[in-house]
C-alpha cells in the first residue's frame, strides 16, 4: 500500500512528463507555423504525431488509471486534485474510443484537411461531402461514447465549455440574433456611411510592427517572456508560463489586419502570462475554456482597442508610425472607420457588430447535422439561407460560402460557439469592471495596469481552476447574461451611426 506522499510524488512526476512532451510540441508547432524552411515541414508532421501519441500514451497509460484511483478524493492537494479530475475526464475520454476508430479518424480528419484545400479552391463543395458524412457520423459516435444529458451536440460542446449546454446556448443565442439583426437592419438604412478607403493608405510593415510592439507593451504583455513574430494565420501560444509568443500578420496597404490581430493575440497571451506559477507544469496552467480565452483577446481588441478612448490617446503614437497620407485624417472620421460595419461573407474579415450572426449560423448548423436533422448535402444551401435571413446577403459561391473554414473539414464540431461566447463573457466582465473602475479614464491615461491586474486577479491567474460558468458568476455575480453585450454594441453604434 502506498502512501498519499509517495503518490502524490508520481503522480507529479508523471504531470511533468506529459508537460515536457506538451511544451516541446508547443514549440515545434510555433516553428512550423513561423520559421521553418519550406522542405523542413514535411518530417516535421511526423515528430507532431509522435509526441501526440507519447501524451496520449501517458493520459491513457495503465499507471495513470493506478494513480487516479488511489489518489482522487484522498489527496488534499487543491491543485493536485483538480488536475486528477482533469486527468480522470481526460483518461476515460480517451479509452470510450476504440483504439482503431480513433486511428481511422485521425487519418479520415488529416486527408479531409488537404481535400477541403481543393474542394475551395475548386468551389466544389461535391468534392468534400462525403469525408464531411463520414467525419460527421464519427462525431455523432464520439458524442455518444463521452455521454451527454439531453441533446447530442452537448457531448461535443463540452469538449471546448465546459458546463455549457445547448440549453443555455439557444436561449442567450436567440435574444443576441434578435437584438443583433435589428440592429444591423438600422444601421443599413442610415445616411452615414464610414469611409473605410480612408484607412488603407500603404504603411511599411516595418513601422506597424514597431507600433504593434509599442501597444502590446503597453498592455502589460511581458517581451522577457514572449516575442513577437510573423505567420499566415496569427495565433498566441502558450509554450510555458515564461514563454508564452504572439504572431501576427501584415498587409501593407491595410494596416488594421495586423494592429488588431496583435491586440487580439496579445490578449490571448495575457491571460496565459499570468496563470499562477504555482500551476506550472499541472494541466491547470491553461486557459479554462476556449469561450473564455476568446473572452481575452476579444475584450482587448474590441472593448479596449477599438474604442474612442484608445484612438484618443494613441493618435499622436499612431501618426508617429503612419506614412504622411494618415496625418491629415480627421480623427471621428478615423474612428468611425475603424468601426465600420458591414454585413459580409467571410467570418474572418466580418466586423464587431456582425460576427456573432456568423457565429451562430455555424452553431445552429451543426447542431442540426449532429442531432440528424440535416443532410451534409444540403448544407450549402441551408448555409446561404441562413445568411440570407441574418445578414441580408447571399453567397453566390461555395466558396464564399460553406467552404470557407477548416473547422468542420478538420473534424471540428462544438467549438463555433466559443466565439460568440466570447464575447458575451467579455461584453459581462466589461460591464463589472466599469462598475468598479473608470475604464476610460484609464485608457486615457495611457497606464493600462489596473485592467491588467483587474482581469488577472479574477481570471487569468486561476487557469484551469474554475470552470468558465464558475468564474463568470464569481466575477459578476450573476449566471451568463446576453444583455451586457446587446448594451454594449447598441450604445455604441447608436452613438456612431446616429440611430
Ligand atoms: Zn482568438
Amino acid at each position: 500500500m502506498q502512501t498519499v506522499d509517495t503518490l502524490e510524488k508520481e503522480f507529479k512526476e508523471l504531470l511533468k512528463d506529459q508537460d515536457a512532451y506538451r511544451e516541446a510540441l508547443a514549440l515545434v508547432q510555433w516553428d512550423l507555423r513561423t520559421k521553418i524552411p519550406e522542405k523542413g515541414a514535411e518530417q516535421r508532421s511526423e515528430v507532431i504525431g509522435f509526441l501526440s501519441q507519447k501524451m496520449h500514451q501517458l493520459a491513457t497509460s495503465d499507471k495513470m488509471k493506478h494513480l487516479i484511483d488511489q489518489l482522487k478524493d484522498k489527496t488534499t492537494n487543491n491543485v493536485l486534485q483538480k488536475s486528477l479530475e482533469e486527468c480522470e475526464l481526460e483518461y476515460k475520454r480517451s479509452i470510450k474510443i476504440p483504439d482503431a476508430e480513433y486511428k481511422a479518424f485521425v487519418t479520415l480528419r488529416s486527408k479531409s484537411e488537404s481535400v477541403w484545400q481543393k474542394a475551395r479552391e475548386d468551389n466544389n463543395f461535391s468534392l468534400l461531402q462525403p469525408y464531411l458524412e463520414e467525419l460527421v457520423s464519427y462525431n455523432k459516435r464520439f458524442a455518444t461514447y463521452w455521454g451527454y444529458q439531453d441533446n447530442k451536440y452537448d457531448g461535443l460542446l463540452h469538449l471546448y465549455e465546459p458546463g455549457m449546454t445547448t440549453e443555455i446556448l439557444d436561449t442567450v443565442f436567440e435574444q443576441v440574433r434578435t437584438g443583433l439583426t435589428k440592429l444591423v437592419k438600422q444601421i443599413s438604412e442610415t445616411k452615414i456611411q464610414p469611409d473605410e478607403n480612408l484607412l488603407t493608405h500603404h504603411f511599411p510593415k516595418k513601422d506597424q510592427e514597431n507600433f504593434s510592439l509599442d501597444i502590446l507593451k503597453k498592455m502589460g504583455y511581458d517581451f522577457d517572456a514572449g516575442r513577437l513574430d510573423e505567420t499566415i494565420h496569427p495565433f498566441a501560444i502558450g509554450i510555458n508560463p515564461n514563454d508564452v509568443r504572439v504572431t501576427t500578420r501584415y498587409d501593407e496597404n491595410d494596416f488594421r489586419m495586423a494592429v488588431f490581430g496583435t491586440i487580439h493575440e496579445g490578449g490571448h497571451a495575457l491571460y496565459e502570462q499570468n496563470i499562477s506559477k504555482g500551476l506550472a507544469q499541472t494541466p491547470m496552467a491553461s486557459g479554462t475554456s476556449m469561450g473564455i480565452h476568446e473572452s481575452q483577446s476579444l475584450f482587448w481588441e474590441n472593448f479596449i482597442g477599438r474604442s474612442e478612448a484608445f484612438w484618443k490617446e494613441h493618435f499622436d503614437l499612431f501618426h508617429s508610425y503612419a506614412p504622411a497620407a494618415f496625418h491629415t485624417l480627421d480623427f471621428s472620421d478615423f474612428y468611425t472607420a475603424i468601426n465600420a460595419v458591414k454585413p459580409s461573407y467571410i467570418r474572418i474579415e466580418a466586423d464587431e457588430l456582425t460576427y456573432c450572426l456568423h457565429i451562430m449560423i455555424r452553431y445552429e448548423l451543426e447542431k442540426s447535422l449532429i442531432n440528424g436533422d440535416l443532410a451534409v448535402k444540403d448544407l450549402p444551401e441551408a448555409w446561404n439561407q441562413k445568411m440570407e435571413d441574418y445578414l441580408g446577403i447571399r453567397p453566390t459561391s461555395d466558396r464564399e460560402g460553406v467552404l470557407q473554414d477548416i473547422h468542420w473539414a478538420a473534424g471540428d464540431f462544438g467549438y463555433f460557439p466559443s466565439y460568440a461566447l466570447g464575447y458575451m463573457y467579455a461584453a459581462q466582465f466589461n460591464n463589472q469592471l466599469s462598475k468598479e473602475m473608470n475604464i476610460e479614464q484609464i485608457i486615457s491615461s495611457g497606464d493600462f495596469s489596473p485592467i491588467k491586474n483587474w482581469l488577472t486577479r479574477h481570471i487569468h491567474q486561476h487557469g484551469k481552476m474554475k470552470k468558465p460558468l464558475e468564474i463568470i458568476k464569481e466575477v459578476t455575480n450573476e449566471p451568463l447574461n446576453a444583455t451586457y453585450l446587446l448594451d454594449y454594441l447598441t450604445e455604441k453604434y447608436t452613438k456612431i451611426y446616429d440611430l
